[in-house]
């Protein structure tokens, strides 16, 4: 989808609904294209790229890059090129997984604390019945050398088409971009940071009026205070984009 990107600060998104990107995952596995990696950047992950030039060549180097924020969006609209809209990953998630049960292509869940990625699996299987989840494994593993070698081998084992990288940013999306070409029979892979907690239970996702108003960051953070230290990157990314525009660039 790249000619149609949208460049916010040197991350370029795909204008895309969440059908619309569904549809085209749909697509490309039907057509039996391998390695297309999947990111869903908040601002709080385009701040990081734009203090990281090599995370950043890494994401735009995916086949879709969605916009999972708020901030994203706004951003968009600052620089005076709208998206379509916030495209949250626990949804694409999941609209992967509908299609995968009805095109019967195997999931592989990676991810999570121990017993997450079990707990996702059965709260799935149970939502999609004819769902064929062929393997998972936690996040909790030595990214590379053997145990990583080891988790490798239990995917291309698995015969997993389509893969969900769930170890949180930007772990998950330099673990794809390093691992993609060992894994050369998965189709779709896809960093989704906390959407296994999220299938499982563990974590909620917030109210509707929450992601209504914009506030899911908010509910996120009254939640899990501990994430302040993160999300002081959001006025930065925020009152960077208004330098930028004024300076007129991008
Ligand atoms: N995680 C993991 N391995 C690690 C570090 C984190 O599997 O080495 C998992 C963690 O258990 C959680 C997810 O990564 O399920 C990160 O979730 P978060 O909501 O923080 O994602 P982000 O906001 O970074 O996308």
């Amino acid at each position: 989808m790249s000619d149609t990107r949208i460049n916010i600060r040197g991350v370029g998104f795909d204008n895309v609904t969440l059908a619309e990107a569904a549809d085209f995952l749909r697509r490309r596995a039907g057509e039996g294209v391998c390695g297309s990696a999947v990111f869903t950047p908040n601002s709080e992950i385009v701040q990081m790229c734009i203090e990281d030039a090599a995370l950043c060549a890494t994401v735009n180097s995916a086949a879709l890059v969605i916009p999972d924020g708020i901030g994203v969006v706004k951003a968009a609209r600052i620089l005076g090129t709208p998206l379509k809209g916030k495209v949250a990953g626990v949804e694409l998630g999941r609209e992967v997984l509908a299609f995968a049960a009805e095109d019967g292509l195997p999931v592989y869940f990676l991810g999570g604390k121990p017993g997450v990625a079990e707990a996702a699996a059965e709260k799935m299987r149970e939502a999609y019945p004819a769902l064929q989840i062929c393997g998972m494994h936690d996040g909790y593993f030595q990214k590379s050398g053997e145990e990583n070698d080891a988790v490798l081998n239990l995917i291309n084992e698995s015969g997993a088409k389509i893969l969900f990288v769930c170890l949180g940013a930007p772990a998950q999306e330099k673990w794809i971009a390093q691992n993609k070409d060992r894994l050369p029979g998965v189709q779709i892979l896809m960093g989704l940071g906390g959407s296994l907690d999220v299938y499982a239970g563990t974590v909620k996702r917030a109210p509707k009026i929450f992601i209504k108003l914009g506030l899911e960051w908010l509910y996120r953070l009254l939640k899990e205070p501990r994430r302040i230290g993160r999300m002081m990157s959001l006025p930065k990314f925020y009152f960077g984009t208004w330098r930028y525009k004024l300076a007129g660039k991008k």
